[in-house]
């Protein structure tokens, strides 16, 4: 993992080389996004060898909701990543990435019965939701004529209780998600699913993600292995094969350190779910911010800079359409902000306490508030860092501004930077396609 000063000085240098490219040019791209795609290779390296001891196939998948731009889950691929889709759309996605079905799970808690139906036929993973999901996977199968290769799990929700940011965590007594474990009577009654059904052999839990921390996870997770192994002890044979740990590894968004890191979660997991490790069950996990969130990050033009109330405000171009739950929960989701001067060198000198506003016509539309960075002048540049999950490949359509171009960034071998093409911005035209714009409306049509 890179330490915080090569970590700043990386992002220096890719700023620098953007500018000189003019991918980030105060005319015509007044806003880009990067992903260092060696970080994510780094990373990606550091999950695989953090459960390299599982004595069992182990298939790590990546929550395409993190980040669903098709060459980066590509990328993942090529990185050795299964891929976890919760919606059509996502579905879509991981199969234009080229991943294998037997590679993909599909864990959407509203799968209609032709998603359903899709999937077996592909052979695509399914993680049932709940009892009515599990008795339409009973009339498909019963409907086929040949068998369906989908490995078929439940997810359960082992109510071990929530952290500190209630929309992220999924194992609360009432949460959403899967078929409640403690709630009177459902223990049984899952255990008499599995038995009665010898094509269910797989268990999913997702214990929660932001804010839920390491030891509730690793208690979920163990809560879940023991149901299995209780499943199996009736069964009197090996009926649950496998158990998807789901994802959930928070991310720092205080500075550049990877903390907590794929080995803390596995030692975690080793300590309460030892038998994760022994070979007894084949793994899946789905991790999505972890993956991705620290290699990713947006830098945005300032266009203003004026005063209210006495405080200096930038008015830049990122705003809620790439940070929608920072600018929306700014408590809950505070970004670091860096500040550069028009070719991307970090800016140095006394620090002033400032608003970073986007360019949205609402008033809570600020990035960062009250912060204190060196001041900023028209023609700098700011960087939101930490933003290459759940931000900029999640756009926000207010005030139709267009989904800004995102660059992957590899080292090459002469010491320089190569670009490619992520994500090309969005264009008035689809701007307009998108707004139900169809030729010759202007005419009175
Ligand atoms: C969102 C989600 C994930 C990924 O969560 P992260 O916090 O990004 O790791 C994994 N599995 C399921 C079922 C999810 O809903």
């Amino acid at each position: 993992m890179l330490d915080d000063f090569r970590a700043a000085g990386r992002r220096e240098d890719i700023l620098r080389a953007a500018v000189r490219r003019r991918l980030l040019d105060p005319e015509d791209a007044l806003l880009a996004c990067f992903l260092d795609l060696d970080a994510v290779a780094a990373t990606v390296g550091a999950l695989h060898d953090a459960f390299a001891s599982v004595a069992a196939p182990v298939l790590h998948t990546f929550a395409a909701k993190a980040n669903s731009l098709v060459p980066v889950l590509a990328e993942l691929r090529r990185l050795g990543m299964g891929c976890e889709a919760a919606s059509p759309g996502e579905l879509a996605q991981a199969l234009a990435a080229g991943f294998a079905p037997e590679r993909i799970v599909l864990d959407s808690p509203a799968k209609t019965r032709a998603e359903l139906a899709h999937a077996l036929d592909l052979g695509i993973a399914v993680n049932a939701d709940n009892f009515q999901e599990l008795d339409r996977i009973d009339a498909l199968l019963a409907a086929r004529a040949t068998p369906s290769a989908s490995r078929i799990g439940v997810r359960v929700n082992p109510q071990v209780g929530g952290g500190s940011i209630a929309a992220m965590s999924t194992a609360t007594a009432t949460s959403k998600f899967g078929v409640a474990l403690r709630d009177e009577g459902n223990e049984a009654r899952l255990l008499r699913a599995y038995l009665d059904r010898p094509w269910l052999t797989w268990l999913h839990t997702h214990v929660g993600s932001q804010g839920v921390p390491l030891e509730r996870i690793a208690q979920g997770v163990a809560a879940a292995v023991a149901f299995a192994d209780r499943v199996n002890a009736e069964a009197g044979h090996r009926r649950i094969t496998g158990i998807d740990i789901g994802g959930g590894l928070p991310v720092n968004f205080a500075d550049d350190a990877v903390t907590p890191t794929f080995d803390d979660y596995a030692a975690a997991l080793r300590a309460h779910a030892p038998r994760l490790f022994d070979g007894g069950y084949a793994l899946v996990t789905e991790f999505g911010r972890s993956v991705v969130a620290k290699s990713g990050f947006v830098a945005a033009h300032v266009e203003y800079t004026k005063s209210a109330g006495g405080r200096p405000i930038a008015v830049c171009h990122a705003g809620a359409q790439v940070a929608t739950r920072t600018v929306f929960v700014p408590g809950t989701w505070p970004l670091r902000v860096t500040a550069h001067d028009p070719r991307g060198v970090a800016k140095g000198g006394e620090k002033v306490v400032q608003d970073v506003a986007g360019p949205c016509c609402f008033a809570g539309d600020l990035v960062a508030e009250g912060r204190p960075l060196p001041r900023l002048d028209p023609g700098d540049i700011v960087a939101l860092l930490d933003t290459g999950a759940y931000a900029f490949s999640t756009p926000f359509h207010y005030n139709s501004l267009p989904e800004p171009a995102v660059h992957g960034v590899r080292g090459d071998a002469a010491g320089g930077l190569r670009f490619e093409t992520l994500r090309p911005a969005t264009t008035v035209e689809e701007i307009l396609a998108r707004a139900g714009h169809r030729p010759g409306m202007a005419d009175g049509v």
